[in-house]
């Protein structure tokens, strides 16, 4: 008799976006006169730019044509791409990685995810709360993170981010194996400066655990003071695995590609993780598109480079104008500034979910709970910086107006 994977079993609800989206939705149909300003999913809204639209058409048309044509690519992506990373990504910023040591994919969020198959089921696992949930749903999934009681996965290590503690994870007490550490974070929106990163890259030498950073949002960094990525730490290339996506740095959601880095010098119990990861990709993918890679080529370009972060630009001006918003009308919020997710504490300790339900209600903004993304975040919700402008003036005064 075939059996299911009873980890999937074990896995609360539904996913916490399809819950706010099924709100959202349901709140439309009850009221299909008023307005709803969606700054819950972490989705951008600018079109792609024009350099990257411009060499997507050139692929296209190359594919069209006996000597353009592109079948199955690299698995690992292809040399243009991966060199192109290596200059502008690292060298540039005084980093040594080399292109073999980068996975171009389709996504971090499929990278974060399958970065587990290479990983022993007996790994201790230590993350963020609140987390992005593809880590810990992922975790559960490989039957790594026990069983869910009281809101928590009782194998899993749970790394509190508070108000208390600047919203920084504070070192495992017990030993640990996987670190999952995001900069700039979501949902908090804040990043940890070199300072702060180098004890965990000590922690993981000394534990010989392996350092999981997902730097999704690093285009959003403003502060001098935080690392674009975790090799600026001296060591960590023994020690930790990057993501890093053109998702929100260049309006690729729909378009889909990122990339990994898994560094030579990483090992596990002698094994380089470099060579298993590989192993992973060639067996289970495919590699990304040609002319998804030709777009993301053109993000490197001096116009697509330009192009880009004038649209991260726009979205760091939107967060300013939540954090402002917000603070004016009396909240008290946290992050927004290297990063397009601001989190706001409910006014009077009201529950996540009753505040984004009266926010809801009574001004059509939706927001995300904050206790979605684990139990740290309750008596919080996420405001993100993805909307357009005008939409995130609108939402603003409409939430000046309720409170
Ligand atoms: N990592 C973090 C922390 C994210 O917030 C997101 C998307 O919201 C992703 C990864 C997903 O990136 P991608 O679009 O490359 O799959």
């Amino acid at each position: 008799m075939a059996k299911v994977n009873d980890n999937y079993l074990k896995l609360p609800g539904s996913y916490l976006f399809s819950t706010v989206a099924k709100k959202a939705a349901a709140y439309t149909e009850a009221n299909p006169d008023k307005e709803v300003i969606k700054m819950s999913i972490g989705d951008v809204t600018k079109p792609l730019a024009p350099a990257v639209i411009e060499a997507m058409h050139k692929a296209v048309d190359e594919m069209g044509t006996a000597e353009g044509f592109h079948g199955y690519g690299p698995e690992q992506g292809y040399d243009f791409l991966r060199n192109k990373i290596v200059e502008k990504d690292y060298a540039a910023r005084g980093i040594d990685v080399k292109a073999d040591e980068i996975f171009v994919s389709d996504g971090a969020k499929s990278d974060c995810g399958n970065i587990g198959d290479i990983f022993s089921v007996d790994n201790k696992v230590a993350v963020c709360d609140p987390v992005y949930p593809v880590y810990v749903d992922t975790n559960a999934m490989a039957g790594r993170a026990g069983d869910f009681t009281d809101g928590k996965w009782n194998n899993l290590v749970y790394m509190p981010c508070k108000e208390e503690n600047g919203f920084m994870p504070q070192l495992p007490e017990e030993k640990v194996d996987i670190i999952y550490l995001c900069f700039p974070n979501n949902p908090i929106g804040v990043a940890a400066t070199r300072e702060q990163l180098k004890p965990w890259v000590e922690y993981a030498k000394k534990n010989d655990a392996v350092i999981l950073y997902d730097s999704a949002y690093e285009a959003f960094i403003t502060d001098p003071d935080v690392p674009h990525s975790i090799y600026e730490i001296e060591g960590a290339k023994e020690v930790a695995i990057e993501f890093r996506s053109f998702s929100k740095t260049a309006g690729f959601t729909g378009t889909r590609c990122a990339y990994t880095v898994v560094p030579h010098e990483l090992k596990v119990d002698g094994v380089e993780l470099n060579g298993l990861w590989n192993r992973r990709q060639c067996t289970k993918f495919n590699g990304v598109p040609y002319v998804i890679q030709r777009a993301a080529e053109a993000v490197y370009t001096d116009e697509g480079y330009k192009q880009t972060r004038e649209a991260v630009a726009y979205y760091l001006e939107n967060a300013k104008i939540i954090r402002e918003s917000l603070t004016e009308a009396g909240f008290t919020v946290y992050g927004g500034v290297n990063a397009p997710y601001i989190w706001a504490k409910t006014p009077n300790g009201m529950k996540s979910w009753d505040f984004f339900d009266k926010l809801l209600e009574e001004t059509g903004v939706v927001t995300t709970p904050g206790s979605g993304f684990g139990p740290s975040g309750e008596g919080y919700v996420r405001f993100t910086a993805f909307s357009t402008k005008e939409n995130t003036i609108k939402a603003m005064e409409k939430i000046k107006a309720i409170l």
